[in-house]
């Protein structure tokens, strides 16, 4: 049977890649119910499937820690879901200090996520070596160390975010198999834009 397509919500997000698929997720979680997601192919279809999927806690502020320590507790909780398993590797992670400025650098950085309760470390050369044999240590000082860097896939997690926002009454348009009923949604939403205007 034909779907009826929404001509109406309080939102609508463009777009079924990690940042839209995660808006819905978390406007879902705030409790927003009448809100819907119009993507013109398929979730994914964008960049985000084929990003490099690494996942970091790293940053040069509290506001971008603590922004992905959001993330990976959020990742953590999605993927161990049993309906939306999703393939997530915490290995750890460096970043190699050659000079000394990138030394005091990265221990600032370390200090301020400390000061956040994040836990990150400054490691020496010889420790570098331990934990990653492969690389060359010749000439290097040290390196800063982040417990909780590790990659996912990126498809599988937008994926789960968008269906985790439609568990509510929200919804999550693809036009895929439908792109007549994708060009009738878009000239809805212009013209709900162009009323708006005037
Ligand atoms: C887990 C993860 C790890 C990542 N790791 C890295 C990394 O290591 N290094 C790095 O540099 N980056 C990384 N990225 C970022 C990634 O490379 C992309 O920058 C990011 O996924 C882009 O997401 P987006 O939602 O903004 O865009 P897209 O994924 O491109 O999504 C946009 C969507 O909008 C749709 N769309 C466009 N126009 C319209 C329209 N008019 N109507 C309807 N739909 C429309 C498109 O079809 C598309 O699906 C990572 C991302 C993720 C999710």
């Amino acid at each position: 049977m034909a779907e009826t397509i929404k001509t109406q919500a309080r939102i609508v997000i463009i777009g079924g890649g990690i940042a839209g698929c995660s808006t819905l997720y978390h406007l879902t979680r705030e409790g927003w119910t009448d809100v819907v997601l119009v993507e013109r192919d398929e979730l994914t279809s964008g960049s985000t499937w084929h990003a490099a999927a690494q996942v970091t806690q790293f940053g040069a502020n509290q506001t971008m820690v603590g922004l992905k320590r959001h993330s990976i507790d959020l990742y953590r909780e999605l993927a161990a879901d049993p309906d939306n398993p999703i393939s997530y590797h915490i290995t750890g992670g460096m970043r190699l200090a050659h000079t000394p400025a990138q030394v005091d650098t990265y221990k600032h950085y370390i200090g301020m996520a400390a000061g956040m309760g994040v836990d990150m470390e400054f490691i020496d050369a010889a420790e570098v070596a331990k934990r990653h044999p492969l690389i060359n240590s010749d000439g290097l000082l040290g390196a800063w160390w982040d417990p909780l860097d590790g990659d996912i896939d990126p498809a599988g997690i937008t994926f789960a975010m968008g269906a985790q926002g439609t568990r509510s009454r929200c919804r999550c348009l693809s036009f895929q198999s439908g792109r007549r009923h994708y060009a009738q949604a878009q000239r809805r939403i212009y013209r709900a834009h162009a009323e708006r205007r005037h």
